[in-house]
């Protein structure tokens, strides 16, 4: 087994090191909120007090930090200059491209093996131990990052070198963020058509209108149990982090020329749904913005 420091011990990265402990691993954890340091101590892990402390005697070193600029900052002033030699450093967080080959750079200009490893998958995944990792590193690390992620993960899978993980992940939810539009557009098109939800999620479900948005997390609550339409849009994957991950994607095709006319539509459309205060409700709720039915989302935030 092991020792494995963890570091942002948020939402996600509580649940992550959790795993890690339940696994046998020692998980050094820090946190820059000493609640949550608590909780993870509360949960078999090692209480660290600064990162440094952390990655100090760590084989492995994760980071699950909010954004770019935090994971630049903490691998550059923390991480790099202290862990221990030989160390595996792995980033989780949703950044960036260019900061995820940032910090690979310097991590593997001071000897260190390096991997971006972002997740598929919300909090409840997270807390399960059922993340999906999408992983950019050299192709010699990848069974050693493998080994470190699956106490956490459903499936782990190599994406490419340094900042494949990163662009894997903001393509998957660009699409994401299209297709759960697409399919709110058709059930609203489809209503004011006089079609019956039931029906036509049935009938869509079995033609070429299939789609995960559709049939595992279908915006119209009824169809689907276990979708968040169906607990008021509460938990799954937030509005605002999606909208997040659209920012990312269209930041990037910017930079890469590419031409994505229906990620951008999404960007604005999300933007629009967590400006009108909708950012803490699950993506899918975007549905009764659509159907011009916000009232069913309850008092305005
Ligand atoms: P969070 O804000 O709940 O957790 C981030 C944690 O990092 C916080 O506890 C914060 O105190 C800590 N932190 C910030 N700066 C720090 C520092 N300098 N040193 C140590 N700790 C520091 O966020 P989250 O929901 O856990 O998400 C983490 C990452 O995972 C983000 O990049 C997010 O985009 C991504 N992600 C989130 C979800 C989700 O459903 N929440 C799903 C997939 C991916």
């Amino acid at each position: 087994m092991s020792k494995i420091a963890f570091v942002g011990l948020g939402h996600m990265g509580g649940g992550m090191a959790a795993n890690l402990a339940k696994a046998g691993h020692e998980v050094i954890a820090f946190d820059i909120a000493s609640a949550a340091v608590d909780r993870a101590a509360a949960a078999g892990c090692r209480p660290a007090s600064s990162v440094a402390d952390a990655v100090r005697d760590a084989e492995v070193a994760i980071t699950m930090l909010p954004a770019g600029s935090h994971v630049r900052a903490v691998w550059s002033t923390d991480v790099v200059p202290n862990a221990r030699s030989g160390a595996l450093l792995i980033d989780c967080s949703t950044v960036d491209v260019e900061s995820a080959r940032f910090v690979a750079e310097i991590g593997e200009k001071a000897a260190f093996r390096c991997a971006d490893a972002p997740v598929s998958g919300g909090i409840m995944a997270a807390d399960a131990g059922t993340l999906a990792f999408m992983v950019g590193c050299a192709e010699d690390v990848f069974a050693d990052v493998e080994a470190a992620l699956t106490p956490m993960a459903r499936v782990v899978v190599h994406a490419g070198g340094a900042g494949a993980g990163q662009a894997a992940k903001i393509c998957n939810n660009m699409l994401l963020g299209v297709s759960m539009l697409g399919v709110c557009e058709a059930f609203a098109l489809a209503e004011k058509l006089g079609l019956d939800a039931r029906r036509f999620f049935d009938i869509a479900g079995q033609s070429s209108g299939q789609c995960w948005s559709l049939s595992s997390y279908c915006p119209w609550p009824g169809p689907v149990p276990s979708a968040p339409s169906n607990r008021g849009y509460e938990g799954g994957f937030l509005t605002a982090l999606m909208l997040k991950d659209l920012k990312l994607a269209q930041e990037a095709a910017a930079r890469c020329g590419a031409a994505t006319p229906m990620g951008a539509q999404a960007e604005a459309l999300y933007a629009l749904f967590d400006g009108l205060g909708y950012g803490q409700k699950d993506f899918s709720a975007v549905l009764q913005m659509i159907r011009g039915r916000l009232a069913e989302l309850g008092e305005s935030p």
